[in-house]
């Protein structure tokens, strides 16, 4: 083969590298998009569930309020029968018993009156609760709209992109042809995706292992096809890849 048949054939190989290089990045961006959109996702339902949860502490502090306060007229209405029963009693027995009930009443609505002036006093505190939860969730809304809004755009950016590097690689692909695109493609199965690298500084880009003078040689004449010698990768000299 011709010299600058060869060299073409570096050029292509270099080339079509560059392409699948691209196309696992994209891969790997798209693959991780549904990640990123159920974190955002996971925000905006945890913001949606501190709001509930303030919500329903201050449901049920009124609950257990309003439940006292029907303790409360209950009592007083016994009270009240005990008062007008003390007024016809007969006896001091009876008295005192109706004495002690009395009292053991009134000690009863003055502890439940205690308890629902404090629920009073957490009604204020649950308030600002929901008010401040209701406000980051509205942050969060928009902060999540505009977040998956450009995590939209970015994987159909992403997808337009693959579609168009896809066609451009198979396309470069069908160009390289026959043997030099099969030993491509079996070294990339086994190199992780990499069969083309670039020489760094006399050493293989891949593997970063020294590659001797006369390999540097022909890598930068692009005369042949050269393998490392350690990891088996395609080098090329460095202007013929990043083109
Ligand atoms: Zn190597």
């Amino acid at each position: 083969m011709a010299d600058t048949d060869m060299k073409s054939v570096n050029t292509a190989l270099a080339r079509l590298q560059s392409l699948d290089g691209r196309l696992m990045e994209l891969d790997r961006q798209i693959g991780g998009i549904p990640g990123r959109r159920a974190a955002i996702e996971a925000r905006l339902s945890e913001a949606s569930g501190a709001l509930e949860a303030a919500k329903g502490g201050a449901e049920a502090d009124a609950a257990t309020r309003r439940k006292l306060e029907r303790e409360i007229e209950q009592i007083e209405s016994e009270r009240a029968k005990y008062l007008t029963q003390r007024a016809s009693v007969k006896s001091n027995r009876e008295f005192d018993a109706l004495n002690a009930e009395i009292e053991q009443a009134t000690e009863r609505i003055s502890a439940a009156e205690d308890r629902v002036l404090d629920l009073l006093e957490r009604e204020t505190e649950n308030e600002g609760a929901i008010e401040h939860a209701g406000r980051a969730l509205q942050a969060e809304e928009s902060r999540s709209r505009e977040d998956l809004g450009k995590l939209d755009a970015e994987q159909a950016a992403a997808e337009a992109e693959r579609t168009e590097t896809t066609g451009a690689r198979n396309e470069a692909a069908a160009e390289l042809g026959g043997k030099p695109l099969a030993l491509y493609e079996r070294i990339r199965r086994t190199r992780d995706g990499v069969a083309v690298v670039q020489l760094v500084n006399a050493s293989c880009g891949g593997c970063y292992q020294a590659v001797p003078p006369q390999k540097v040689a022909e890598t930068r004449s692009a005369s042949k096809i050269v393998h490392c010698e350690y990891c088996g990768r395609i080098l090329v000299k460095h202007e013929a890849a990043a083109s």
